[in-house]
């Protein structure tokens, strides 16, 4: 069978690293880089440390609004699935990228899987939310993270089948863990010290677009007790410079500002925090994953068993709130499997077999 994989931004590098190579045993793939993320640390680094398969295709499609982006690939992912006839498309998580792979394929008739279907912040003013509705109701088969997942499905009544494979990134995470541990040495390099410090990302629109949001993730920032790593994201740089707050954060005596991170030392710098603060969804999982506690700089997130279980807490841009949950100890709580121990590629692998021999 001949899949075509479409893959745009940072984490789906990631997600592609579970499943990319697992196909391959089996499958022709071609896969499509869109160019959503293009620069080399948001991008190529992922690929040579993951060992993700070189992009078949590059449609440089980066840039712009994004209804513009998503118009772009779509149009451009056309002419990409009449040359190469695939019998199937995956797309992954909840990008632009995503949505028009998805599209694109329906239009084409092609089959869609959809990573990580099912997920659902229930905030309709984020575009990932939009773009995760709108994929999964084009989709033919809705690969599943989490029970909640399925249940958001059903409740939805999608048209497609759903099937809990579990978590791709946590099979990326487990695999990596002993090598990020063995490989990086970041923590010299950025001067940390085991358990003593706090790792920060930012870079949802909803908190870094906004001057006056944004301001408020300094003031947050600035007011946390230990030392803190901030890699940051091209977005938030840019918003920061922008806004001219980044001398704030440079002159904050216990922040130290970093680049993007390659994913071993973000792995390495993560399982070793007293604490991380994210607005990522990726991160709250790896955090739960390595047994960190997590602040989510969010007032609602899709992964919710990371809240229930008592890792996780919300406090959107609530410096207090914030303040509070740092302070507090590690949960004396067991943390169940929530996502698939690191068998989802391979379960990916076995439902996509299944579907195309029925067909
Ligand atoms: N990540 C990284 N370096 C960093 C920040 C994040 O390698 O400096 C990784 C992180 O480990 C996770 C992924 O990027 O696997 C998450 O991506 P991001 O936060 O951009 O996306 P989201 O999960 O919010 O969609």
């Amino acid at each position: 069978m001949r899949i075509l994989t479409v893959v745009g931004n940072r984490p789906q590098f990631v997600k592609a690293a579970a499943v990319s190579r697992l196909l391959r045993e089996h499958h022709e793939e071609i896969l499509v880089h869109t160019g959503q993320h293009y620069d080399d640390e948001l991008s190529r680094v992922f690929f040579e440390e993951l060992d993700v398969p070189a992009p078949d295709l590059r449609l440089g499609a980066g840039g712009g609004s994004n209804t513009e982006q998503t118009a772009r690939i779509l149009g451009l992912l056309e002419g990409v699935l009449s040359d190469a006839a695939p019998d199937f498309v995956l797309v992954y998580g909840d990008t632009n990228s995503t949505l028009a792979g998805a599209l694109a394929a329906a239009q084409a008739g092609v089959p869609v899987g959809h990573v990580e279907a099912g997920m659902r912040s229930f905030d309709r003013t984020m575009p990932e939310e939009l773009n995760r509705v709108l994929t999964d109701h084009a989709s033919d088969l809705l690969l599943c993270s989490t029970e909640t997942a399925v249940s958001n499905l059903r409740r939805e009544a999608a048209a497609g089948e759903p099937h809990l494979v579990g978590d791709v990134m946590a099979d990326v995470s487990l695999a990596f863990r002993p090598i990020a541990e063995g490989r990086s040495t970041a923590l010299v390099d950025y001067g940390l010290e085991e358990g003593g410090y706090l790792l920060a990302t930012a870079h949802r629109p909803g908190n870094v677009d906004d001057p006056e949001r944004l301001e408020r993730l300094v003031e947050l920032l600035e007011a946390l007790p230990l030392p803190t790593l901030v890699p940051l994201h091209p977005r938030t740089a840019a918003s920061l410079e922008k806004a001219a707050l980044r001398g704030r954060l440079e002159r904050a005596p216990l922040l130290r500002l970093a680049p993007p991170l390659g994913y071993l030392d973000f792995m390495k710098v993560a399982m070793h925090a007293r604490a991380i603060l994210t607005d990522s969804g990726g991160v709250q999982k790896e955090a739960y994953l390595l047994g960190i506690p997590c602040v989510t700089l969010r007032d609602n997130t899709e992964w919710v068993e990371t809240v229930e279980s008592g890792w996780n807490s919300l406090v959107g841009l609530d410096r207090e709130a914030a303040l509070e949950a740092v302070a507090r100890p590690a949960p004396d709580l067991a943390r169940s499997e929530l996502y698939g121990g690191g068998h989802a590629g391979e379960r990916i692998r076995e439902v996509l077999g299944a579907y195309t021999a029925r067909r």
